[in-house]
């Protein structure tokens, strides 16, 4: 081995010890007589000092520039008390360098490592490899690699076994597009890329593994509008003869057990909300519960009103009017409320009612609103008791479809809670049970609202009867506002497989071809399973206290799902394509 320690492993018991290290020179200093690098390797900092005692090396660190790589020897000695580094490891020492070797040059980077805030994604991208040198991002990978092996570790010890499932393969349907891969041997045939191993470990079940997790590729050819990758990393997990409370508790200890370990922190017990609960309270499947703000229901008393808006959701089933209180908010400038205004409209909401509560006491004349002369004041009364309204706060309304209302008091909320910095705390973790088993299309079809394989709560009779109420046993763990991962027990039963598959209108013949061997393998003894599948990449960006998911992949692609650094995806010979039987419909361009 070239060295002997890395940097961070230098402190002030070394004192007088000779060492070598290998690394990159971050930065260079020339003080004249005296020239300062600062070496990085991958995991820290450490200053060497090299001075006219030793003329070759000296002549030699002249010469260094940034990002040069060497192998530099010396020995440890203290830094003077006033020029200690706290920020590193390594800040209480430095290195007498007496022997500088350079493994390679460097040209000028294309962005430099240490100003990097101003460099658009799209370079840092290109030159990947680059930007993972900056300490900030190179330790997001390292907290991802401790976060798979402290999980790897606790699924080990409770006896689920790692089984690695096809890439080339069938559609699987989690309600994303698929990735093809065009075949060779069976002209004009297709395999899809998985978008989950969801049927491959449910077979397993079937053949008895009892117990399977996989740190799983998958597939979704999305619209990447929101923070999404096309290809993505899932903690996947599947058990048989388990039901849902006891895989909830056992993943949630898995959880606890990760935050405690990797980040020191201890996680309070999650609280299990229902699918009609969270929509109702936050208007979202996956609430942030660190915000302490709820909507609260209000059409009973506005059904009768002199306002249109109003009136008209308050006597229609499809729509919702719900209040959102601010504590404090009377104080917010018309500026601000029509920003808010604009916002909701994002969401589709037409207007942003309000009122702002000044004295309680002087009744409607306490109150400043454009809409209160419209509410009888008894009304209005009912209402600012229900949302427990006092002096000095304001109370918004959406009155809207169902969907709209939750859709834009719900992002309020969030803007609110983060505009104002209204966190209760830092970490809020929770269960959401108890969802739809489908969801209504607008042509009056349904889809599965996990996914077709996911068990409802009732017998194949009543789900028959009851398509729009029934509920499914497909669980979520949702952290700070994101799902972090979501499961279910599935359909263990052929018969009940098959009346879903009837209600998704999915015919005979379809599902023959489709779920062919999924039918077969629920006739011969599939035992009662479920699971879930934790997405590792939102794992770590919340462990991590990033934005953004791409800032935790090694090699994420862009917004518009491309590698820019590899020039992925790319044209191909037209010899390949012909090996593939493929005709281009049209040449692109650049060919
Ligand atoms: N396969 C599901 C998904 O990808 C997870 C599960 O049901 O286990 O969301």
């Amino acid at each position: 081995m070239m060295r002997s320690h890395y940097c961070s492993q230098l402190n002030k018991t070394m004192n007088g010890r000779e060492i070598t290290l290998c690394g990159w020179v971050h930065r260079r200093r020339d003080h004249g007589g005296v020239i300062f690098l600062d070496i990085r390797d991958r995991d820290g900092l450490a200053q060497v000092v090299f001075d006219q005692g030793c003329a070759e090396s000296f002549a030699t660190a002249s010469r260094v520039r940034s990002e040069y790589v060497v192998k530099i020897t010396g020995k440890v000695r203290l830094r003077p008390t006033g020029a200690m580094n706290v920020n590193i490891t390594s800040g209480a020492i430095e290195v007498l360098g007496y022997e500088l070797k350079i493994l390679n040059e460097a040209e000028t980077l294309p962005f430099s490592l240490n100003e990097y805030s101003d460099v658009g994604e799209e370079t840092r991208l290109r030159y990947r490899f680059l930007d993972l040198r900056r300490p900030e991002i190179a330790k997001n990978l390292h907290l991802r690699s401790r976060i798979t092996i402290n999980i790897r570790r606790f699924l080990d010890e409770h006896g689920f076994l790692d089984v690695e499932t096809p890439i080339l393969t069938l559609a699987t349907p989690e309600g994303a597009r698929d990735y093809l891969v065009p075949s060779r041997t069976h002209a004009g045939s297709f395999f899809a890329l998985p978008q989950s191993p969801q049927l491959f470990k449910q077979l397993l079940m079937v053949a008895g593994f009892d117990r399977y997790y996989q740190i799983a590729k998958c597939f979704r050819d999305e619209d990447l509008r929101t923070d999404r990758q096309p290809e993505f990393t899932q903690i996947d997990i599947e058990t048989s003869f388990l039901n849902e409370q006891e895989i909830m508790s056992f993943t949630e200890q898995m959880i606890c057990n990760l935050f405690k370990e990797v980040l020191g922190l201890e996680l309070s017990k999650f609280p299990r909300m229902t699918f009609k609960e969270v929509m109702r309270r936050y208007g979202s499947d996956k609430p942030d519960l660190r915000i302490p703000l709820e909507l609260v229901d209000v059409a009973d008393q506005l059904q009768d009103v002199d306002y249109r808006v109003f009136s008209g959701s308050a006597n229609d089933p499809k729509c919702r009017i719900a209040a959102l209180r601010l504590p404090g908010g009377a104080s917010l400038p018309r500026k601000q409320i029509n920003d808010y205004t604009k916002f909701v409209s994002i969401y589709g909401a037409k207007g942003l009612a309000y009122i702002k509560i000044n004295k309680r006491a002087n009744g409607i004349d306490g109150l400043q609103s454009p809409i209160v002369k419209n509410i009888p004041e008894a009304n209005l009364n009912t209402i600012l008791n229900r949302v427990g309204a006092i002096d000095g706060d304001i109370v918004f309304f959406g009155a809207d479809k169902a969907k709209i209302v939750n859709e834009a008091l719900g992002a309020l909320r969030l803007k609110l809670g983060h505009d104002l910095n209204l966190l209760t705390c830092k970490w809020a973790p929770m269960w959401v049970i108890d969802f739809p088993m489908f969801k209504e299309n607008d042509d009056g079809s349904f889809s599965a609202l996990h996914h077709p394989f996911t068990a409802p709560k009732c017998s194949p009779e009543e789900l028959e009867t009851n398509l729009a109420s029934a509920l499914s046993r497909a669980y979520d763990m949702v952290l700070n506002g994101t799902e972090l991962g979501g499961g279910s027990i599935r359909i263990h039963c052929k018969e009940m497989q098959k009346a879903v598959f009837r209600l998704l209108r999915i015919n005979e013949t379809e599902q023959q071809k489709k779920f062919g061997f999924l039918l077969d393998a629920l006739k011969y003894g599939a035992p009662p399973h479920g699971g879930l599948a934790f997405g590792l990449d939102r794992l770590v960006m919340l462990m991590a206290g990033c934005q953004s998911i791409r800032e935790v992949m090694a090699f994420p692609k862009t917004q518009s799902a491309a590698d820019v650094m590899m020039q992925a995806p790319s044209v191909v010979d037209a010899k390949v394509l012909r090996e593939l039987h493929i005709h281009l419909r049209e040449i692109p361009k650049s060919e």
